[in-house]
């Protein structure tokens, strides 16, 4: 099939061959047609299998007629993480640069009032995260009710991020007649539940994760036990022909302790972790993609989404604790048709983490045994505690002695509840008789445990006056 099959307009075409697409990959033949048919679209697919343009280019399409008013833009397009929505961004620049189209990107680390002077001279894109969005929504800075096109991309990251609630908030402002386009790589119950939410009679468009995966990866499992894991891993960089590689932690802690590591054995090394300021990701990235580093230790919020499609490697220092995690961050190498190697460190604590991501890839993950080294015993269940002979220990039964002492405590709760109930009591009285006194023109004022002479010297205590005594004042 060609790009010219889908009923794309001229000017969009002529963009596509400028970037030297020669054709539609799968997500693209079949999500295309049906935007251009302003269906609501859920497209299953992870990055790497050219979703971005699946939903940019008809959308550009579509903008090309109209025009945006000031405050309210057309479209709005919601990301996870920061550097997606600026490879979004970039995709419309790329795609778009026949037709005159205007762009804001809402994100956190750029400056507000920048993002603002754009928004109020009126945009067609609108491309946010949903933390920055709701910060300007709620200011009300950005009126959503001209949305004709809502873009939802990762949904699934979305909800691992915790986000779902402030894109819920987000869509509750958007027009009911608009069109909505959801993508997620897998399809769990809590996204099934939010396509029911946000949309209308959506066609679903999907793209395996297993298929694509297993296609152009080859993936392996390394053992090793938990302290040898960084030195198993150089072993295997350094055998391995690796061009530039992507290495995953569970952790941003160990994100740090990792780079450290290689710093000190001399590997061309940088971090990427969600804490890291905006300016110090950008630059990170692109010395990245310009190959002046070569490996990039990373937590999963940079595995998600990022444009960077020569990665020869792909090494998880830590299996994933989500299967999806592991398809998301596999997906980072064998992109665009290019084969890529895969790696995972296993010890004997991942096992039921490991088959779950089997499960979900519908296959074993080979062993390179020859960089496994050997793993530690596994670790016990949490719910049974075993003895010396390996038997399971009861929980121990009260001595008596235990018994009389847990007696002890019990009656002197209750005689320490007993008297501050007496004293709550007594106070009240106090407060009552004052009041009388007032009511009667008395001088003498009485609180609880402190007598005092009249009401202008209780005022002279002045802020640092217990709360009680505050009271007392303001009665006279
Ligand atoms: P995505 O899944 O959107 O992250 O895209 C992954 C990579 O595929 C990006 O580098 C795109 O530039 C590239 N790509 C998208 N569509 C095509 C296509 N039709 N042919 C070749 N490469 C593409």
């Amino acid at each position: 099939m060609k790009f010219s099959d889908l009923g794309l307009n001229e000017n969009t075409l002529k963009a596509v061959a400028d970037v030297g697409y020669k054709e539609p990959t799968p997500i693209q033949q079949k999500a295309i047609p049906e935007i251009l048919k302003r269906n609501d679209v859920m497209g299953i697919a992870q990055t790497g299998t050219g979703k971005t343009a699946a939903f940019t280019l008809p959308m550009i399409d579509i903008l090309a007629n109209g025009r945006a008013k000031a405050l309210m833009p057309r479209t709005l397009i919601l990301s996870p993480t920061r550097e997606l929505a600026m490879q979004i961004a970039e995709c419309f620049q790329n795609y778009g640069k026949y037709q005159k189209l205007s762009m804001a990107l809402l994100i956190g680390g750029e400056s507000m009032i920048e993002q603002q002077k754009i928004l109020s001279r009126g945009v067609d894109v609108l491309i946010a995260t949903p933390g920055r969005m709701i910060d300007l929504c709620e200011r009300g800075r950005i009126l959503l009710r001209d949305v004709q096109i809502f873009v939802l991309d990762e949904a699934d990251r979305m909800l691992d991020m915790g986000f779902i609630p402030d894109v819920e908030k987000i869509a509750a402002k958007l027009p009911a007649m608009r069109q909505t386009l959801l993508f997620s790589a897998t399809m769990l119950p809590e996204i099934k539940a939010l396509a029911k939410k946000f949309m209308k009679f959506p066609v679903e468009v999907r793209v395996d994760p297993a298929m694509s995966a297993a296609d152009t990866v080859e993936h392996f499992i390394v053992k090793t036990n938990e302290r040898g894991k960084r030195e198993v891993l150089r072993n295997l960089i350094r055998s391995e022909n690796v061009q530039n590689a992507m290495i995953f932690c569970n952790r941003k802690k160990d994100v740090d302790i990792l780079f450290k590591s290689f710093t000190k054995h001399r590997f061309s090394v940088a971090a990427l972790h969600g804490d890291m300021a905006q300016g110090a990701r950008t630059e990170t990235l692109n010395d990245f993609r310009d190959g002046k580093v070569q490996l990039l230790v990373c937590s999963d919020v940079a595995a998600r989404g990022l444009d960077l499609p020569d990665v020869s490697h792909v090494f998880n220092f830590d299996v994933p604790v989500n299967p999806e995690d592991y398809i998301h961050r596999i997906g980072r190498t064998g992109r665009a048709g290019k084969t890529g190697r895969a790696f995972m460190l296993v010890t004997s604590a991942d096992f039921k983490a490991l088959a779950l991501i089997e499960k979900m890839i519908g296959k074993k993950i080979e062993e390179m045994s020859r960089f496994s080294i050997e793993m530690d015993p596994p670790p016990e269940p949490k719910s049974r505690r075993h003895g010396k002979n390996g038997k399971q220990v009861r929980p121990e039964k009260p001595t008596p002695e235990k018994k009389g002492k847990e007696k002890r405590k019990k009656s002197e709760m209750a005689a320490k509840k007993a008297a501050s109930a007496q004293e709550a009591k007594e106070k009240k009285e106090v407060k009552k008789e004052n009041f009388r006194h007032k009511k009667h023109g008395g001088h003498i004022r009485k609180t609880a445990g402190v007598s005092v002479s009249d009401a202008v010297e209780i005022k002279a205590f002045g802020k640092t006056m217990p709360a009680f005594m505050m009271n007392e004042v303001k009665l006279s």
